[in-house]
């Protein structure tokens, strides 16, 4: 698996790549420590695109002063393994310096969808995340970006970002890959102990209590939320951080559910928060 380092690099095997007549670029942005979830974005990428990038980075400006930035694991090894076994042509792994060159002082901000759900809790997430993967798609000219639905708010953040620019990419949403038992797939899941392993199910029970009382006929935002949160509660060691019925576009609260609408929850499950959602049928 062909490693890069430089933005440059990047640039240049993405143009190599489309002089060939046909050929299309996907671009898979993460942070590494990839799990069986990005490795459904990489074969979807894999599937819809001739040649496929996956972005290694841990972005330091989408983690907060108090966040786990330091302490997010790093496995670049084992990532292009999983990348390559899934259909990968080459893997991106810059350094910091590289994409952040001393003095960097240009940013993308998304105003007012930035300070909804994720971004109300950690303020500055979503303008790292829209700094980074502008630098992404401004230097692998993907025809399309994968990201899956598990982050549906930056899923929102971003799509508004590339009708903004007006970016040549596609932005393709994938569906939350979970554990048997429901547990949706995320690099955090490693910070759990036993116990709270446990207790996080709460949170893809409360996801499909929800999709089962909108199934039902039960749209009030009230009642969904409240029994999400009766769910939840039940957990000793769970703290709910949002919870709440929008639309998927504007982030904006409904108070009735209706087809599309994003029920989405973020709790701390002991030190570490956990995020997981359904779009309403
Ligand atoms: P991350 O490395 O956490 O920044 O995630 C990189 C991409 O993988 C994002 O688009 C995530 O939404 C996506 N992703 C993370 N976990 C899952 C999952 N369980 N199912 C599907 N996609 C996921």
């Amino acid at each position: 698996m062909e490693i890069l380092r430089s933005v440059s690099e990047l640039r240049q095997w993405s143009r190599e790549q489309r002089k060939n007549e046909g050929n299309s670029i996907g671009l898979v942005p993460t942070m590494g420590a990839l799990h069986a979830g990005h490795a459904s974005l990489i074969r979807a990428a894999a599937a819809s695109c001739s040649h496929v990038a996956v972005s290694v980075f841990v972005n330091p400006t989408q983690f907060g002063p108090n966040e786990d930035y330091a302490r997010y694991p790093r496995t670049l090894e084992a990532d292009c393994a999983l990348a390559e076994a899934n259909g990968a042509s080459v893997v991106f792994a810059p350094s910091v310096e590289e994409l952040y060159p001393a003095g960097a002082a240009t940013f993308v901000e998304v105003e007012g969808l930035s300070n909804r759900l994720d971004g109300a809790s950690r303020p500055g997430h979503f303008r790292g995340v829209t700094t980074v993967v502008s630098k992404l798609l401004i230097a692998a000219e993907p025809d399309r970006a994968f990201f899956g639905q598990k982050d549906a708010a930056q899923v929102a953040v971003l799509r508004r970002m590339v009708a903004d620019l007006r970016l040549a990419a596609e932005i393709v949403v994938c569906p939350i890959v979970r554990e048997s038992d429901g547990l949706a797939l995320s690099s955090r899941n490693a910070y759990l102990s036993p116990s709270e392993r446990t207790q996080a199910l709460a949170l893809s029970r409360a996801i499909r209590k929800t999709e089962a009382l909108a199934a039902s006929g039960q749209h009030r935002d009230a009642i969904l939320i409240e029994t999400a949160r009766q769910i939840l509660a039940a957990e000793p060691d769970i703290r709910v951080d949002y919870i709440e019925l929008v639309n998927w576009a504007t982030l904006e609260p409904v108070e009735t559910a209706a087809p599309g609408s994003l029920f989405a929850i973020a709790a701390w499950v002991g030190a570490t928060r956990l995020i997981d959602n359904t779009i309403l049928a």
